[in-house]
């Protein structure tokens, strides 16, 4: 076996789910909204799948959700993309997967911001590249020029950047979103923007798409996701928009992964991409509603927590309980004693001695959902 796979334990989201079915407890662990999908969309997909588009899509993806995922970009971030800039894949996990293997090679370094996205690193590895970890610190979660610096090399040849990131919930500064843009013209590095967040921003602030700065839009790939977008996580339709020689490169990889992703959710996803604001406004205003109820909660149970700016998780430093474990035994003891279910982000840093006391809560569930949690959460002030 590949000593890669050999070595690799089941994801801690896989972990934690299954624990806390067994017990029984609240699962705010992975992320799956249970609220939020308009049913226009569904029916879309529905009578896609009716009238017979239930074969394989070209594999770049469906003319429709390419031009619909440029239209988009361009209404919402001034983008000025096109279809040929597209390649649609099953979710933007597979979009980084194919982003890595495309642009990484044997020997290649690639800078990551941790805590971070789970697959960033084994699939850098299994390009052959070597992951340059750049642990952010907490509370601020900020991302510094000397460190940005001190990471490249004479073999860095990428950075992958995440904006709003997850598990922090920030929603970088221009001046950071600078620092990354200055070090990649700098070093001739390109950008794999997972901006999978875009849209799920609960301050009054808006997102700027890092190929947007100046020199960045010949040497990001941006990946998406409509699973984010449209709280339909299970369709795992996302999508990889880069300028055409990296889109080739992109789309070459993703030919030999899955070649082609859903005929019929492509449909619902071209469809989705039309909505106007009021889908926008909705969407945010539920997510604002509970992401000012969680944060309230968890401060007065005793948790330290500061208020997300994007997406839809609160990450939570639990020192003040006193509590001598890691995080990972936190949320065991979570799950088997409280009864609620929550990520240990340790899983998300690539050096176990990077590991925090922070636990990351997913607050993308129905009110009632939460409030039970709360209640259950509450035996911790005891
Ligand atoms: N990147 C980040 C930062 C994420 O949080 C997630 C999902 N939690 C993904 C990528 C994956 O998105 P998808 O479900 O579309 O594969």
């Amino acid at each position: 076996m590949n000593p890669l796979y050999e070595q690799m334990s089941v994801s801690v989201f896989a972990r934690m789910s299954a624990l806390a079915a067994h017990h029984g407890a609240i699962n705010l662990g992975q992320g799956f909204p249970d609220f939020g999908w308009p049913d226009e969309i569904l029916d879309c997909a529905a009578r896609a799948l009716k009238e017979g588009s239930n074969q394989y899509a070209p594999s770049q993806g469906t003319p429709a959700l390419r031009e619909a995922v440029a239209a988009h970009y361009g209404r919402h971030h001034g983008l000025d993309l096109s279809a040929d800039h597209v390649c649609v894949t099953s979710g933007a996990t597979e979009a980084l997967g194919a982003a890595i293997l495309a642009t990484v090679s044997p020997g290649d370094e690639v800078i990551i911001f941790t805590p971070a996205y789970d697959s960033y690193a084994p699939m850098i590895r299994r390009a052959g590249g070597i992951p340059r970890e750049i642990a952010l610190q907490p509370p601020e979660w900020r991302i510094e020029r000397g460190a940005v610096e001190a990471a490249i090399g004479p073999n860095s040849r990428a950075i992958i950047f995440n904006n709003p990131h997850n598990p922090a919930g920030r929603l970088f500064h221009p001046d950071e979103l600078e620092i990354i843009a200055g070090v990649a013209r700098a070093h001739d590095l390109v950008v794999i923007s997972d901006e999978v967040w875009e849209h799920i921003l609960l301050d009054d602030q808006s997102f700027t798409p890092l190929a947007s700065l100046p020199g960045m839009a010949e040497r990001t790939i941006k990946c998406g996701s409509a699973g984010k977008i449209f709280s339909l996580t299970g369709w795992k339709i996302g999508w990889a928009a880069a300028p055409p020689p990296l889109t080739k490169a992109v789309r070459a990889a993703h030919q030999f992964i899955t070649f082609a992703t859903a005929t019929p959710l492509q449909h619902g996803a071209a469809c989705a991409l039309s909505a106007g604001t009021e889908y926008y406004e909705k969407l945010l205003a539920g997510y604002r509603e509970r992401r000012d109820y969680i944060v309230g909660e968890l401060a007065r149970i005793g948790f330290g927590v500061r208020p997300p700016a994007g997406t839809y998780y609160a990450c939570a430093d639990f020192s003040r309980f006193g509590y001598d474990g890691d995080d990972v035994a936190f949320c065991k003891h979570l799950i088997e004693d409280v009864g609620v279910a929550a990520i240990p982000p340790s899983a998300f840093y690539d050096r176990p001695e990077k590991r925090r006391g922070y636990v990351r809560f997913a607050f993308c569930k129905e009110m009632r959902t939460l409030e039970a949690a709360v209640e259950r959460l509450g035996k911790l002030c005891a």
